[in-house]
């Protein structure tokens, strides 16, 4: 690495501690479910997952996992 380069790495070590500088916006995550893979997706400030559970009741499991995750970079959960 060069100097250049391990200065900016420096300068990440610091930013990935800063978590108030960073907001995730949007993610599209891959979810190996206990019975089944599932499709979750940050849009907007907020989760969504194509399991059954999440349908009826506007939050689940892996929306929660994830809530918990990237609890330091996300905006704060709207209970449903
Ligand atoms: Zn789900």
């Amino acid at each position: 690495m060069d100097y250049g380069m391990i200065r900016k790495y420096e300068k990440a070590k610091q930013y990935a501690e800063e978590t108030d500088r960073i907001e995730i916006q949007s993610m599209l995550v891959s979810f190996k479910g206990k019975n089944n893979p599932h499709t979750v997706e940050l849009k907007g400030g907020q989760w969504h997952c194509d399991c059954s559970f999440f349908q009826t009741r506007g939050r689940c499991s892996h929306t929660m996992a994830l809530e918990l995750l990237f609890k330091d970079v996300l905006p704060e959960p709207t209970a449903p």
